[in-house]
């Protein structure tokens, strides 16, 4: 079977996704398209053969052409269309943020479960991303002993200009907030945002960011978000065990010897690095909604890193410590990863 695929929003990460399903990935067609550009839809449906540009994100919902949805629109709209897929029993796949506050996530966790059935999957893509998977291996098997820090970091080279100082972590800082959670398979019960001296290159913005979060078992996670640094993209990851430590390795692809030093290429931005996480995402959803098997990434993923998000938001607009209080977690999402 082929999943016949409808994507809401066609900006950047909507073509590029198109583009995945399109000519990467396998058992897929990409059959509608809408923005709220009408001409921008209709000019990418040109370049899709047999596909429909519609007028409004409902109506791609309501096609019967269409099996899936993928929600790559701005994060203020990812409710509604949400909602709209989960009642006419579709699966959806929702770029993050699942939705832009803690009680909209909390809506679309109680329309799913109402459903009785698991339709969403959020794009969190680090949980597809193969060295980040070899570290969760090493910390499930034991060797290191029990997890006991985290030490993160995620760099941006720049931001583009519209990026406010409250992206750094509901854009930015979101990433680690569902890694870490999967990572250690447990809740963050507590954030903390410190604000370390300016750099001159970040202008208005508040950058850097230290935040720390604190895990149910007492595990600590530190992150560093700095997203003017020039040199590249860089994220790192350190797990530290009580008998060992685990960490992701250098990305370069190659590394240079020459005139008594050693070189290697860091990633420009997030599309090189994650490129090959977002492929493994899309064909493990296409897989899922062939087979009726598991989804990724849950409503209740989106939820609790909005409600995680929205604490370090409160801390970074000095509240301090915040803890984190999440509401019950369904029984829909036993054995959601
Ligand atoms: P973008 O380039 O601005 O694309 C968003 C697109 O959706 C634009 O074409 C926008 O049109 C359109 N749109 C806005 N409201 C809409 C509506 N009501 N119905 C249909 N289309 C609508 O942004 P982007 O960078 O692609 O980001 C899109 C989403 O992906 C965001 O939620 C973002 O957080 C997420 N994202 C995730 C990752 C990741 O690493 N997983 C990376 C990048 C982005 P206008 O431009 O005319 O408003």
């Amino acid at each position: 079977m082929t999943v016949r695929v409808g994507v809401i929003g066609v900006g950047m990460i909507g073509k590029d996704h198109i583009r995945r399903l399109t000519t990467v990935l396998a058992g897929s067609q990409v059959v509608a398209v809408t923005d709220v550009d009408a001409q921008e839809a209709r000019r990418v449906a040109a370049g899709l053969p047999g596909a429909t540009a519609h007028r409004t994100g409902q109506d791609l919902i309501a096609d019967p052409a269409v099996d899936a949805v993928v929600v790559c629109s701005w994060g203020p709209t990812h409710e509604e269309y949400v909602l709209a897929a989960i009642a006419a029993g579709k699966a959806v796949f929702c770029e993050k943020p699942l939705a832009t506050s803690e009680a909209a996530c909390r809506r679309i966790v109680q329309a799913e479960v109402a459903f009785g059935r698991r339709l969403v999957q959020v794009g969190y893509m680090r949980r597809y991303d193969a060295p980040y998977r070899a570290l969760k291996a090493v910390v499930d098997s034991g060797e290191i002993g029990t997890p006991l820090m985290m030490h993160c970091t995620h760099r941006n080279a720049s931001v583009p200009g519209h990026y406010t100082k409250d992206m750094a972590i509901t854009d930015t800082a979101v990433h680690e907030i569902d890694m870490v959670r999967w990572m250690f398979g447990e809740e963050i019960t507590a954030a903390t945002v410190l604000t370390p001296r300016r750099s001159r290159l970040g202008g208005e913005l508040q950058d850097p960011l230290m935040l720390l979060l604190e895990m149910d078992s007492g595990a600590l996670v530190d992150v560093e978000i700095s997203v003017n640094i020039r040199y590249g993209y860089d994220i790192r990851g350190e797990v530290v065990g009580e008998e060992g430590t685990a960490a992701l390795g250098e990305f370069s692809p190659i590394t240079v010897r020459r005139n008594g030093l050693v070189s290697g290429k860091v990633p420009t931005d997030w599309r090189e690095r994650f490129l090959r996480a977002y492929d493994v995402e899309f064909q493990e959803w296409i897989d899922s909604v062939r087979s009726g098997s598991e989804f990724g990434p849950s409503a209740w993923d989106g939820y609790a890193a909005a409600t995680v998000s929205d604490a370090a938001l409160a801390s970074l607009n000095g509240a301090g410590r915040v803890p984190v209080t999440l509401c019950e977690k369904p029984a829909l999402y036993a054995s959601s990863r």
